[in-house]
């Protein structure tokens, strides 16, 4: 595999952006090695500045859930370009998307765009304390929120711990009223809502985690936390923001059956375009300037061009449902063949699935909390993450992360696949 230009590339770019890179994930820090300089891609396949190709397990972390460089969603953008890319006045691209959301999301009567997840997540939060006069909102341990600076509180030792800075940067003042919860244990949730009465806003969670791998609800935990946020007058928000448009056009909460108060969107709503979204109910929604007293406002949300490929994605998922049943097919076969090759060896190993999101762990625990996702080896992913980029496919740089799919990746592509892990498995188990 040839590095010098991705090599060089970064080189350059090190003296000129913080680390080389605008977003921390993509410098390689916890598989080692350097980051490689994407030129182009094209359905399911991302092409390097070196000129390698590689199947795409990244997708853009999402939003390329029907390929990159889609016909329809390039020709859309293509046609809004010409008449010109933001005008900071309202437009007909901006009614159409809320429109399709609303009509399609039972508990959605109103949506407002941001620019990114973590705007969706900040704002709703701002939102959720405006609305009920309250200032603390729980959040789980290892579930994502983006950087806002609430949300980024660690766990402390316990369960029911106040929330410390993760970040410097962050206040102490700011970290008080973000209490930290464990996933899957509604338990840790009642404690904090028992020793906080009446002081919760909200609690926000990714209803299935892929921010520590991908991570899958046990039953009644969901509903759990939704009838104990409504006898507290909690509100309840589904940060979707990975999950929205993925797992189903109506999400987590169609997945799980549960309907949330508010809910955040972004990477699949803008086609890779920077877009994100927070939606709910008309009585909540309304809160919100310029009709309500919480201020949330942005010059460029619901940029036409990022409108308009968004609409055109989401239109596109809405009217062939038979899309995520294919890419639920497809995500079923690759984690039946890793299954298969991993069982023939002595290596640790935990997969866990939903729909076209997957996450292989190197541990014998199940994966079902920020905790246990902690025991995955990490020296074994770094090996299995380097053993696929050198044969061509193209892994989140994280064990912390979940794999995503697209539906362009054909047959012979999770073949291909296959292939490389079974040839890179092999090599681990005899390193061992
Ligand atoms: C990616 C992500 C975010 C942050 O979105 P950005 O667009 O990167 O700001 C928030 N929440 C979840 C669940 C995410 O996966």
């Amino acid at each position: 595999m040839k590095t010098k230009q991705s090599k060089s590339l970064f080189e350059t770019a090190t003296a000129y952006i913080p680390g080389g890179v605008n977003s921390p994930v993509r410098a390689f820090k916890s598989v080692g090695g350097d980051p490689i300089f994407i030129k182009k891609a094209k359905g399911a396949y991302l092409y390097d500045e070196d000129g390698n190709r590689y199947i795409d397990y990244i997708a853009s972390w999402g939003p390329m859930l029907l390929g990159h460089a889609y016909p329809p969603v390039v020709e859309a953008i293509r046609k809004a370009v010409e008449h010109s890319t933001s005008f900071g006045a309202p437009t007909e691209l901006e009614v159409q998307l809320a429109k399709l959301i609303c009509e399609n999301i039972p508990n959605v009567e109103r949506v407002r765009m941001v620019n990114s997840g973590t705007e969706a997540t900040m704002s709703a939060i701002r939102l959720a304390r405006g609305f009920t006069g309250k200032d603390k909102f729980i959040k789980f341990a290892g579930c994502y929120h983006g950087h806002g600076d609430a949300f980024l509180i660690k766990a402390g030792s316990g369960a029911v711990t106040l929330g410390h800075p993760s970040s410097p940067g962050v206040t102490e003042g700011t970290a008080k009223d973000t209490l930290l919860a464990e996933y899957n244990d509604l338990d840790s949730v009642k404690r904090l809502v028992s020793a906080h009465k009446n002081e919760i806003a909200a609690l926000i969670i990714e209803p299935i985690p892929g921010n520590m791998g991908c991570i899958l609800p046990e039953p009644g935990f969901i509903e759990g936390l939704r009838a104990l946020c409504t006898r507290e007058g909690i509100l309840l928000i589904f940060d979707e923001v990975m999950t929205g448009f993925r797992l189903g056009f109506g999400g987590a909460q169609e997945a799980l059956g549960v309907q949330a108060d508010l809910v955040t969107y972004g990477k699949v709503i803008g086609a890779g375009l920077p877009v994100g979204a927070y939606a709910g109910k008309a009585e909540i929604m309304e809160f919100v300037a310029p009709n309500g007293p919480v201020y949330q406002a942005g010059t460029l949300s619901g940029n036409p061009i990022a409108m308009t490929a968004g609409y055109t994605l989401l239109q596109e998922l809405k009217d062939k449902p038979q899309y995520y049943t294919e890419l639920a097919g497809k995500c079923k076969a690759l984690h039946e063949g890793l299954a298969s090759l991993l069982e023939e060896t002595e290596l640790p190993w935990t997969i866990n699935r939903k729909g076209s999101m997957i996450s292989l762990h190197f541990t014998n625990v199940p994966v079902r909390d920020f905790d246990s996702a902690g025991t995955g080896a990490n020296d074994y992913f770094k090996q299995f993450f380097h053993g696929m980029l050198k044969r061509g496919i193209y892994l989140p740089p994280s064990a912390y992360e979940s794999w995503f799919l697209s539906n362009a990746l054909s047959e012979k592509d999770i073949e291909e696949t296959l292939a490389a892990a079974g040839e890179t498995i092999e090599e681990m188990n005899q390193k061992r």
